[in-house]
C-alpha cells in the first residue's frame, strides 16, 4: 500500500493551514473535493503530481 502524500494548502475560506492526504497513485492531475477541518466549507483542489512523485496544490476553490 503506497502512503499518502500530505500535502498543506492555506484555506482559501478561514485562511488556517491544513494537510490534506493525497494518493500518488492516482493519476498525475487529480480533481479532489474535501472539506476544511476548520470551517468545514468544502474546497475543491486541483492537485498536480510531480516527476519526484511530490504533491503540489495548483489550485483551490470554495464550492
Ligand atoms: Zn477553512
Amino acid at each position: 500500500m503506497p502512503l499518502d502524500l500530505d500535502v498543506l494548502y492555506n484555506c482559501p475560506s478561514c485562511g488556517e493551514e491544513n494537510a490534506i492526504g493525497v494518493d500518488p497513485t492516482g493519476g498525475r492531475r487529480q480533481h479532489v473535493v474535501e472539506d476544511c477541518p476548520v470551517c468545514c466549507r468544502p474546497l475543491v483542489f486541483d492537485i498536480v503530481i510531480d516527476r519526484e512523485g511530490d504533491a503540489l496544490v495548483e489550485r483551490i476553490e470554495c464550492e
